[in-house]
């Protein structure tokens, strides 16, 4: 082996051919990085199976997420059931309002998503539109053509009114703020049929996204497979609150699966029916939303799109920076922009490109039931802009009414350093009557006589002064409290201690929408043939990072092969040997479409000088060195102490025979 003097990477031009979902989508099924659960029975949509690529890059981003948020935030960590008894969601309001809008083709029955059959024929429409206008609708001719027969809207080359075309714009920007009612006026008014069949479609109805089950063998208990991991948390605020020694604030995460029956599953990982979540819950005091970390994220410049502007029909971004967007109270505290700060660097960090990365604030209609303000970090994929993190906050909702369901307190206590004295009306009750009437129902009775506040207690006192009330909590059960249970007097106290409902701070990760996104923007095909793929992983979440050539599968590169797999090994590194019959070049160009980042090969003077040539995926560069210090510069540079552009400092260029 020949050494040269060493110079720095060699130019890359990774957007010589244009972007293709399709060829994409091919290479990640050809190299199994996933593919439709159940496929020889047919498969069902929205199920998906990881192979080992997409499984070992869904591990190492769920790796990074731990170290970033969990390790980087000193959060407590749960892993919580699944499987939720239904008072836990009818409590959180999911199985009243975790629902979506759908319609039903009135001839065949079959069903539709009522928001996303609007956006679909108005899209297609306004498609139609450029294209009788003679402009070109560049997205379109970047889809698959088997998929586009399948999935997008019809186009038809029919030239809009510019009111119409305003006015569909108008619809799109807002299409996540509609209500039901709203999308059937829509409908009606632009005489929107099913484009599958062009038959007219039903009023929308809501649907429900819980899969249902029962638990145990007499089937009387109710269960749900769980929408989010969120629940999980919440009911256990009081012990994680324990564990924290009672201080506040903190934050709980959670990785793990859900599911939502979604109503029609499409666009590959983006839309599924079971996929996995990683959930945090941060707990702030309701009166002090401030951040202690907040100074180090606020003159990070994100890219905002606020609720004002596309409730105007825009969606033009505004670029400032976090601590300007709390500030001016676009974004709604401290703690809310911190964590948009550490969404960003954390994408940013695994291989999202921050240009194609923004923060999209929730409007009105569009706010799940129990969030006050919600930003999306949606990342820009050939689908168009894509939720993969929410943002949310939850107030104190879920613990109020959780707390209120159950009658257990979930609340944190403050020492009040000058205690408050006040008189208020205070219920005294019967706990003797009060137990044997009320039973195991004891406290969730309490927890509403309690939460009546001060006129409801003066009011429940009068009632029961003319007999036996009827009282009833959140989920509609109803008790029967009598004159004797308890009696309801103004008193004096002093109150030392200040008791509160945490506010919950919710960012809320899809990692599969994560993943597919971030491969999109990796993806780019070398100049020299459209059909050699390469995916630019970070190290960090590549699947594989080194890959062992020997140039040929001869039985003398065996020992060195051991040697040099035990030594990386011993890096921890996760390398794997290819000594296939393949050309060296072919071997490349597999593992370049895996998204390895490195390549050490052997030749003949490897087994006589114990040397190695290491090889750049997307430079292709080679340098080379002994096998020691090839391995340690492949370590620094899997975990980040080194650059390529370093490395080439290291360790000299290779100009040998090997190269592809
Ligand atoms: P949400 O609770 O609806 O805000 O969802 C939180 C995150 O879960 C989203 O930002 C997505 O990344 C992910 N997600 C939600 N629904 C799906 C789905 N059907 N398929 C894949 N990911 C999803």
């Amino acid at each position: 082996m020949a050494t040269e003097a060493t110079t720095g990477p060699s130019p890359i031009n990774k957007t010589a051919h244009p972007f293709t979902r399709g060829a994409l989508e091919d290479l990640l099924s050809r190299r199994f990085f996933y593919a439709p659960a159940f496929e020889i029975y047919g498969g069902v949509a929205g199920l998906y199976d990881y192979g080992p690529p997409g499984s070992a890059l869904h591990a190492n981003i769920l790796h990074e997420w731990r170290k970033h948020f969990i390790i980087e935030e000193s959060m407590l960590e749960l892993d919580t059931t699944i499987m939720t008894p239904s008072p836990v969601f009818e409590t959180s309001g999911h199985v009243a309002r975790f629902a979506d809008w759908m319609v039903k083709d009135t001839k065949t029955g079959d069903v539709l998503r009522a928001d996303h059959l609007v956006e679909g024929v108005l899209e297609a429409r306004l498609k139609g539109d450029k294209e009788a206008r003679g402009v070109a609708a560049t997205e379109e001719a970047e889809v698959d053509p088997k998929k586009k027969k399948k999935k997008a809207v019809k186009t038809t080359a029919v030239k809009l009114d510019d009111v119409v075309v305003q006015e569909y714009e108008t619809v799109l920007n807002q299409i996540d703020n509609y209500t039901g009612p709203q999308l059937g006026e829509l409908i009606q008014k632009f005489n929107i049929v099913n484009p599958d069949t062009g038959n007219p479609v039903d009023e929308p109805v809501q649907f429900n996204l819980m899969f249902d089950s029962s638990i145990g063998p007499t089937g009387k208990i109710k269960g749900y497979l769980r929408p989010e991991t969120a629940q999980g948390h919440f009911l256990n605020f009081q012990r994680l609150l324990a564990f924290n020694n009672g201080q506040i604030p903190f934050a709980s995460a959670q990785i793990g699966r859900s599911f939502r029956n979604e109503i029609s599953p499409r666009a590959g990982l983006l839309r599924v029916r079971e996929f996995t979540m990683s959930e945090i819950e941060h707990y702030v005091d309701p009166l002090d939303k401030s951040h202690s970390r907040f100074p180090e994220v606020k003159d990070l410049k994100l890219r905002f799109l606020a609720k004002d502007v596309q409730a105007a029909g825009r969606s033009e971004i505004s670029e400032i920076t976090v601590g300007e967007a709390v500030a001016s109270k676009m974004v709604d505290n401290e703690t809310l922009g911190y964590f948009l700060a550490r969404i960003y660097l954390f994408l940013s960090k695994i291989g999202v490109d921050h240009d194609r990365l923004r923060f999209r604030q929730h409007m009105a209609n569009e706010m799940a039931h129990y969030a006050s303000d919600c930003w999306d970090a949606e990342i820009e994929t050939s689908y168009g802009w894509i939720e993969c993190v929410g943002c949310a906050d939850r107030s104190a909702y879920d613990l109020t009414v959780h707390s209120k369901a159950t009658g257990k307190p979930l609340v944190a206590r403050q020492n009040l350093a000058e205690p408050i004295v006040e008189e208020k009306e205070t219920p005294e009750f019967n706990l003797k009557l009060w137990g044997k009437t009320f039973k195991g129902d004891g406290d969730r009775v309490k927890a509403i006589v309690n939460g009546l506040g001060e006129d409801g207690l003066v009011k429940l006192r009068d009632d029961l002064s003319k007999g036996p009330v009827e009282v009833s909590d959140a989920n509609g059960d109803k008790f029967t409290i009598t004159p004797e249970m308890v009696k309801i007097e103004k008193k004096t106290t002093k109150i030392s201690i200040r008791e509160f409902t945490p506010n919950v701070i919710e960012p809320s990760f899809g990692i599969g929408r994560i993943m597919y996104s971030l491969l999109e923007h990796v993806y780019w095909a070398r100049e020299s043939d459209a059909a050699r793929g390469v995916l630019s992983l970070p190290p960090m979440v590549a699947p594989t990072k080194c890959l062992i050539v020997p140039i040929s599968n001869q039985e003398v590169f065996q020992p060195l092969i051991k040697d040099i797999s035990s030594k990386l090994r011993a890096a921890g590194v996760y390398a794997r040997v290819d000594d296939s019959g393949a050309s060296i070049g072919k071997r490349y160009a597999r593992n370049d479409e895996l998204g390895t980042p490195y390549g050490c090969t052997l030749d003949f003077a490897s087994v006589q000088n114990g040397t190695m040539t290491l090889r750049e995926r997307d430079t292709t560069d080679q340098l080379i060195g002994k096998v020691d210090e090839v391995v340690e510069v492949v370590k620094d540079l899997v975990f980040g102490q080194l650059d390529w552009e370093g490395a080439c400092k290291k360790l000299p260029k290779y100009t040998g025979v090997q190269d592809v």
